[in-house]
């Protein structure tokens, strides 16, 4: 077995023993990266001698890609974005601070949708990312990077964000296992913002375990984050280890029942995943989300609402690109902003600043946020009663690039991520089996989702972990 294939609690195993360095383990993932990245493209940057001089000062410690919108001091990150074009950040973000002081380091930069808005990567500004388990088809977004290089054994494992859906769905695309923590159980000081009250960074990882390890290295209370309570981490790593299903009781939703748009072989998995659930001794149940078929419109409205905010700041003057066609101040904003961005992130800002102007405010942003909150009780009531939903966590597996044109298409990738997201709760991506192959494509992974109330990460870890234990 090569270095590079090793999973976190692997590579600490045998870093514990001495078997070999942390050096040697970040120069096997950069021998990876030569032989890789030119087919899948995971990586925009990787700064090698930063990662092996921290390989050296820490010779214990693990090296893990970090998607290009969190600050590493000293790494650009350019939110795959030319409006970021050449900012070298000047701090940590405290995922980053935290990942170090918890036997962690950073190395190298992996892409995504530009500002982590998009479903195949595909919005990258600067670079094309292709799925490790067929080269023609998306790796999902946004952290579309961060699972292609878990998924084609470039990492040992990854950070990504999640605001609707993007750490699960690529990890559902890419066979690897996602988790979007519950809203403020990790700190988003020094992660470029998208839409302030979803946003969460999570870990991408080869299994349950090795995403238990990272998220528990990178979660906790932050003076810089005001959403981040002090709630105690739990031990994840210990949840992994007693893992059960048994007497747990799953939900299934029943107005995804016969729902349209969802591939048979994703029905097929996901159905077989519930089976596994119950022979392993959970308690399979149904449960009813009744506002959830609202969650898609909500969302972009609140999405959109919040990013038209967050990127009024790239203007030309502060970061990144400066347009050399500005003649006065007014021009340098426009057109900075109209050459730095690119279209999705443009449909974005105007539907943002749309749903938020005076006469259209009330009837649509202040709307959506009547609905999120019936969307949140409908989770609340659904957690006092059982432990987990399950879920398909996309609707179809990878599709091929170019496929999706139309954006509202391409926003029904999240149609069973976004309403955990808009609730605040914490779900996974557990990969769940491969499709049949067919004459126009290939087996290709599929994830399933689970969901668990609001800081129950411990739980959602054990049930994640169980389920993946009945995979084998
Ligand atoms: N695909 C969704 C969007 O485009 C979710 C993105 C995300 O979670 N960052 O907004």
């Amino acid at each position: 077995m090569k270095l590079y294939e090793l999973g976190i609690a692997e590579a600490r195993a045998g870093l514990a023993k001495g078997e070999f360095s942390s050096r040697e383990l970040v120069e096997a993932v950069i021998e990876r990266f030569h032989a890789a990245n030119p087919d899948v493209g995971a990586y925009l940057t990787f700064d090698e001698d930063a990662a092996l001089a921290l390989a050296d000062t820490n010779p214990k410690a693990v090296p893990v890609a970090v998607k290009d919108l969190i600050n590493v001091r000293g790494q650009p990150c350019t939110c795959a974005s030319k409006i970021l074009e050449g900012y070298i950040s000047p701090y940590d973000a405290t995922v980053i601070a935290n990942m170090r002081a918890n036997g962690f380091i950073p190395a190298g930069r992996v892409n995504m949708d530009e500002f982590a808005m998009g479903s195949s990567t595909e919005n990258s500004a600067l670079g094309v990312t292709r799925n490790p388990y067929d080269l023609s088809r998306v790796p999902g977004g946004s952290s579309g990077g961060s699972a292609a290089a878990v998924g084609a054994n470039m990492c040992i494992a990854a950070l990504g964000t999640d605001t609707g859906g993007s750490i699960r769905q690529p990890a559902s695309f890419c066979n690897c296992v996602g988790i979007k923590p519950s809203y403020g159980r990790v700190s988003r000081y020094g992660v470029t913002a998208f839409a302030s009250s979803l946003d969460q960074v999570g870990p991408l990882a080869k299994n349950v375990e090795d995403a238990a390890l990272l998220l528990q290295a990178i979660a906790g209370h932050d003076e810089h984050d005001g959403t981040t309570p002090r709630i105690p981490v739990g031990d994840y790593a210990a949840a992994a280890r007693s893992a059960t299903l048994k007497g747990r009781k799953i939900g299934i939703v029943k107005e995804y029942a016969g729902i349209g748009g969802i591939d048979p072989e994703v029905k097929r998995i996901t159905d077989e995943a519930i089976a596994k659930c119950a022979a392993a001794g959970a308690e399979i149940s149904e449960v009813s989300l009744p506002h959830a078929e609202y969650a898609m419109a909500v969302y972009y409205i609140i999405a959109p609402a919040e990013a038209s905010a967050n990127l009024a700041r790239f203007d030309g003057v502060r970061y990144g690109l400066r347009s050399a066609r500005a003649e006065d101040v007014f021009t340098l904003y426009t057109r900075s902003r109209a050459e730095g961005f690119g279209p999705e992130v443009k449909r974005r800002i105007i539907m943002g600043t749309y749903v938020l102007s005076s006469g259209y405010y009330d009837a649509y942003y202040a709307r959506a946020q009547k609905v999120r909150t019936l969307i949140r009780r409908d989770f609340e009531n659904a957690f006092g009663e059982i432990d987990a939903i399950l879920t398909p966590c996309a609707p179809t597996p990878a599709f091929r690039a170019g496929e999706v044109l139309d954006p509202l298409t391409m926003y029904l990738n999240d149609l069973f991520t976004i309403p955990s997201s808009l609730a605040g709760v914490c779900a996974s991506s557990v990969p769940a089996g491969f499709t049949a192959a067919r004459g126009d494509r290939p087996a290709l992974p599929v994830g399933v989702q689970f969901i668990c109330g609001s800081f129950e990460e411990e739980k959602l870890v054990s049930i994640s972990k169980a389920f993946e234990e009945t995979m084998k």
